[in-house]
């Protein structure tokens, strides 16, 4: 009997139904489809990915599937690694062609499509990769970059409309009931995952959220209302880029509140900004963006380490970033840089001791921008400004009433805002005043200190002749031509 012939649109980071190239272009053509979702053993045992990024894929997808519905169209979801399910395909059906958004991932998935294509080929099937939000495959430099993402960004929305599948499809991987039972339970604390969910945050942050977005961005307590909060909804795809450019760039609150939506429409470049820099060179997963910085001595203290992952540093707003960020899966870019440069500059701990925990942690986990962001807080990509951050100056700057840290860190809840910032700096007689808990940790380092230490390390580190040299190769990829209008 001959196999029946078949389309696939094998769905990664796009999780939604409109605006989708893949779907479009497997509409049009004559030979019917399947979408399908791949979960795949591997990449869910990486150290980069959680339980909550699992969740949030699951549940983006059964939203999907309530759309679909209608049009009597399903996402299939595999539980198996991607070249079993290929391998499978291609035996039991006559796969003509499989359509993708193409995934500026980790090495793993980049290996592993590689395999899938050697799979297809053999079978004589193609592969059709798409772009995903303006992010160029195999460019060697920046110089025509920044005029195409733009382009891109004003390119029409894709319409997508759904007809029925013609043919029964039955599932040989499904996920088994207790994976489906663990990635049902969704916290309530997380926002929640879909493309309805990520027009209204983008909604609302247009319409009221949003007008106080410059102001407010670096305030950990403030910006979780003022940032508009799309991230975990761009990096799973409920949203492209396209779509949440346009949408505020047109609305009509644009010329009411243009530094905030102008601000917010740099940091979408931002976005592939960063990611493009992986897709040339996905190595910054597990090597310094900067060649010369592996050969940077740390003292990488285990102890510190831990405190830091736990939220028990006795620095109170990294506590309080810290515990925040694993109960609600965000926090804003100021706190995340803090973070890094605590861990990195003022415990002196390798990059690659924290990347991990953050991406876990990260409801919008994305490698392109993570392991890129990460190492530029951490200094090691020899090129842009060193930053160290001192937490205690940030949390005066930013938290100054320690409402933040009261919220996260509730040892500290009776301490007065004159020592929450400092609460080693009381005496018995102060403390006697309150009623103080006592468990809360003494500061696992001298702040001062540590941060001058850090700054004469890493300065004297970034006139070794590697970083100098790497430097120079960095800038000529990754950066426009012209080094005065360099970005970031
Ligand atoms: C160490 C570190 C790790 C990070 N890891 C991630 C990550 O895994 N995924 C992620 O989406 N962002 C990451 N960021 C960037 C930034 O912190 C988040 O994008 C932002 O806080 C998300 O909140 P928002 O959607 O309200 O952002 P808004 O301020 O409302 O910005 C809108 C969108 O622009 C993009 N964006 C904003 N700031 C940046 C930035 N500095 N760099 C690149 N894109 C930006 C995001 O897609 C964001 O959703 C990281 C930053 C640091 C310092």
């Amino acid at each position: 009997m001959s196999k029946q012939r078949i389309n696939i649109v094998w769905l990664k980071r796009d999780l939604r139904t409109q605006d989708h190239l893949p779907f479009f272009y497997a509409e049009l053509a004559a030979v019917d489809y399947i979408p399908i979702f791949v979960f795949e053993p591997s990449m869910m045992n990486r150290m980069d990915c959680s339980k909550r990024h699992l969740q949030f894929i699951y549940h983006s997808i059964l939203e999907m599937n309530v759309t679909l519905q209608e049009m009597k169209r399903e996402v299939i979801i595999f539980h198996a690694e991607a070249t079993e399910v290929f391998s499978y395909l291609t035996k039991n059906y006559d796969i003509d062609t499989v359509y993708s958004y193409q995934e500026s991932g980790v090495r793993a998935t980049w290996e592993r499509d590689k395999e899938v294509t050697k799979l297809l080929n053999e079978n004589g099937s193609k592969w059709q990769q798409f772009q995903r939000d303006g992010i160029v495959r195999g460019i060697k430099n920046r110089d025509a970059w920044d005029k195409q993402w733009y382009a891109h960004a004003y390119e029409p929305i894709i319409e997508n409309n759904f007809s029925p599948q013609r043919f029964d499809f039955s599932n040989p991987f499904p996920l088994h009931e207790e994976l489906k039972s663990e990635f049902s339970k969704y916290p309530d604390v997380f926002q929640k995952p879909g493309e309805l969910l990520a027009w209204k945050y983008l909604t609302s942050f247009c319409e009221e959220r949003g007008k106080d977005y410059s102001f407010k961005i670096s305030k950990p307590l403030e910006s979780r209302r003022s940032c508009s909060r799309i991230s975990p909804y761009l990096a799973w795809g409920n949203i492209s880029i396209k779509q949440a450019y346009q949408f505020v760039k047109h609305h009509p609150n644009f010329v009411n509140h243009k530094r905030s939506f102008n601000g917010f429409l740099t940091r979408l470049k931002w976005h592939c900004h960063f990611i493009q820099k992986f897709e040339v060179e996905c190595d910054y997963e597990t090597r310094s963006v900067n060649r010369g910085y592996e050969s940077m001595p740390y003292i990488n203290d285990p102890e510190m380490i831990e405190a830091w992952k736990n939220g028990t540093t006795g620095l109170p707003l990294v506590d309080a970033c810290m515990r925040c960020l694993k109960q609600t899966g965000w926090i804003n870019f100021r706190m995340r840089a803090m973070l890094v440069s605590v861990l990195t500059h003022h415990f002196d701990c390798d990059w690659k001791a924290g990347v991990t925990h953050l991406a876990q942690l990260f409801l919008d986990y994305e490698p392109g921008i993570h392991y890129t962001q990460f190492q530029m807080q951490a200094g090691t990509t020899g090129i842009n400004t060193i930053r160290i951050y001192n937490p205690i100056k940030q949390s005066k700057d930013h938290d100054p009433d320690g409402i933040f840290i009261k919220k996260w860190v509730d040892e500290l809840r009776n301490v007065p805002s004159a020592f929450i910032h400092e609460p080693w700096i009381m005496t018995e007689i102060d403390k006697s005043f309150i009623d103080l808990k006592t468990d809360y940790p003494p500061p696992i380092i001298d702040i001062t200190q540590s941060g001058k230490t850090a700054r004469e390390k890493l300065w004297g580190f970034r006139k070794n002749k590697e970083v100098k040299t790497d430097g120079m190769r960095i800038v000529q990829t990754h950066t426009r031509n012209n080094r005065s209008k360099r970005t970031i």
